[in-house]
C-alpha cells in the first residue's frame, strides 16, 4: 500500500479545489450538470478567491487559470457549527472531579465558581475555542453561568474580549443561563440588560424549578412569561436547557410551547436536551411534537455527554442512551441540531470541541444513518440557521471559504477514521495552529497533581 502525498495549500488568495466531493445537503445551489456519487455527494470544482467561495463548477469544469489543488475525490465540507457549549465551565479537570451525575456536575461547578477570575476564565475558555478552531468549527454558542449577577458579569466580560479577539475565525455567541427563578427575581431586568449589552440571548433551566405538592411546575408559567417578555422587549432569541432527566413528570416542553404562543414571541426559541421526551409513551411524543411545531420550537441535542450522564447507577450498566427522540423530531419536520456541550469539566470530563466527533457520536447513538446523508446538516446548516448565521455551515458561492478537506473519499471512510489529518481552511487560509496542549494549560492555571 502506498501512502498519499500530503496536500499543499498555496498561500495564494485565488485557487481551485479541483474534484472535491461535497455532500449534497452541505451545498448551496449546486451547479447544473454536477455528478453525484452513490452516497449523494456532488463532485465539484470549488473556486476560492480572497477568502470566499467564488464559484462552484461540475468537477473538471472549473477555471484553469491560477493555482489548482487536486483533491482527487476527497470530501470537502464547510466548517461545522457548535451551537451548545459551556466554555466557562470547561477545561477545569483535574481541579474539579466529575462523579458522572447531573447533581454532581452542578454542585462541583458551583463550588468552583469562586475560582473563576478573569485570568482563569480567559485561559480555560480560550483553550476550548482554540481546540474548536483547529478541528474546523467556525461558530460557537456558549452558555454563560449566571446564577448571580456578579458571576454573569465576570463571565460576560471575558466572553466579550474573546468574542472580539476571535471574530473572523470562530464567531462566538452567548446565552445567559440561570435557574428559571432568576427571571422572576429582583435581578431579572438587570440580567437581561447585561445580556443585551454583551450581544447575548436569554436562557434558563426549566425542569429544575421547584415544584408544587402535586408535582406540577406552579411557577414555571410565570417565569416563562417573564422570560418571553424580557426577551421580546429587547429583541432577543431564547435558548433553554430543558428536561435533562429521566423523570417523566419533569416534562416542560408543553408549557414552553404554550408560553411562546401566549407571548406571541417572534424570535427563535431553541430547546436543548429534552431527553425524557424519548421515554414518554408514543402518543405523548406525537402530541408534544405537534405542539412544538405549532409553537415553532427548535431542538438541540447533546448526545455525547447525555449518554454519559443519564441512567447512571453505581454497579449497573445503563439501559437507556439518554438522548431525546431525535428521529421523531426530525420526522415531524422540526429543526434538530447537535452540540458538543460540556468539555473536560464537572459535568463531562472528556471531549475536545471537535464537532466531527460529536456528529459521528450522534449518527451512531440516534441511529441516524441509512442514509448517512441528511444527518450531516445537524452539525452544519441547521445550527447555523438557528444561531442566525445562514452564511455559515454550508458551501456556496459568496460565502466565507471556511472549509475542511478530509482524506476520506466516502462518507463511510470519513465516519470510520478519526480524520486527524484533516486540513482546515479559515477564510481561504490554512489553519496551521497546533492543538493547544492540556499540560500547558494546567501549568498556566497552576493545577496541582499532588494527591490530596
Ligand atoms: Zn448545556
Amino acid at each position: 500500500m502506498q501512502s498519499e502525498t500530503p496536500l499543499t495549500i498555496p498561500a495564494d488568495s485565488r485557487f481551485l479545489l479541483a474534484t472535491s466531493r461535497v455532500p449534497a445537503e452541505l451545498v448551496l445551489d449546486p451547479p447544473a450538470g454536477a455528478a453525484q456519487d452513490r452516497e449523494g455527494a456532488f463532485l465539484l470544482d470549488v473556486l476560492v478567491d480572497r477568502g470566499q467561495v467564488a464559484g462552484l463548477f461540475p468537477a473538471g469544469a472549473g477555471p484553469v487559470d491560477g493555482s489548482r489543488i487536486m483533491l482527487d475525490g476527497r470530501h470537502l465540507w464547510p466548517a461545522l457549527i457548535d451551537m451548545h457549549t459551556h466554555l466557562d465551565c470547561g477545561q477545569s479537570i483535574p481541579r474539579v472531579r466529575s462523579d458522572g451525575t447531573i447533581h454532581g456536575g452542578f454542585s462541583q461547578t458551583a463550588a468552583d465558581w469562586p475560582l473563576w477570575t478573569d485570568a482563569d476564565l480567559s485561559l480555560r475558555m480560550e483553550f476550548g475555542i482554540a481546540c474548536a478552531h483547529v478541528h474546523g468549527v467556525s461558530a460557537i454558542r456558549t452558555h454563560v453561568d449566571s446564577e448571580t449577577l456578579s458571576l454573569s458579569q465576570r463571565g460576560y466580560s471575558v466572553f466579550e474580549k474573546l468574542r472580539h479577539k476571535w471574530a473572523g475565525r470562530v464567531e462566538l455567541q452567548a446565552v445567559t443561563i440561570a435557574a428559571m427563578e432568576a427571571w422572576i427575581g429582583e435581578e431579572a431586568r438587570e440580567l437581561a440588560d447585561l445580556t443585551v449589552s454583551r450581544g447575548g440571548i436569554l436562557g434558563g433551566v426549566t425542569d429544575t424549578l421547584e415544584r408544587g405538592e402535586n408535582g406540577t411546575y406552579d411557577t414555571l408559567d410565570h417565569a416563562l412569561d417573564r422570560l418571553f417578555a424580557l426577551a421580546k422587549e429587547r429583541g432577543l432569541d431564547i435558548d433553554l436547557h430543558v428536561d435533562q432527566t429521566n423523570d417523566l413528570s419533569a416534562f416542560t416542553i408543553p408549557q414552553i410551547a404554550a408560553a411562546r404562543l401566549r407571548a406571541d414571541f417572534q424570535g427563535r426559541v431553541v430547546l436543548g436536551h429534552c431527553v425524557n421526551l424519548s421515554l414518554q409513551p408514543p402518543d405523548v411524543i406525537e402530541k408534544t411534537l405537534v405542539l412544538a411545531k405549532q409553537a415553532e420550537l427548535a431542538f438541540v441535542s447533546m448526545p455525547t455527554p447525555m449518554m454519559y450522564l443519564m441512567d447512571r447507577k453505581p454497579g449497573r450498566t445503563p439501559r437507556w442512551r439518554g438522548v431525546t427522540a431525535a428521529n421523531e423530531i426530525r420526522a415531524a419536520g422540526l429543526a434538530l441540531a447537535i452540540g458538543g456541550d460540556n468539555c473536560r469539566d464537572a459535568w463531562f470530563p472528556y471531549g475536545d470541541h471537535d464537532m466531527l466527533d460529536t456528529l459521528k457520536q450522534a449518527i451512531r447513538i440516534f441511529q441516524a444513518d441509512e442514509p448517512l446523508t441528511g444527518s450531516l446538516a445537524m452539525a452544519s446548516r441547521v445550527p447555523a440557521d438557528l444561531i442566525g448565521r445562514p452564511d455559515l455551515g454550508r458551501l456556496g458561492a459568496g460565502l466565507p471559504a471556511n472549509l475542511i478537506i478530509f482524506s476520506a473519499r466516502s462518507l463511510n471512510a470519513l465516519i470510520c477514521r478519526d480524520q486527524a489529518d484533516r486540513i482546515v481552511l479559515c477564510k481561504g487560509r490554512q489553519v496551521t495552529d497546533p492543538l493547544p496542549l492540556h499540560h500547558e494549560l494546567e501549568r498556566a492555571l497552576g493545577f496541582s497533581y499532588r494527591r490530596s
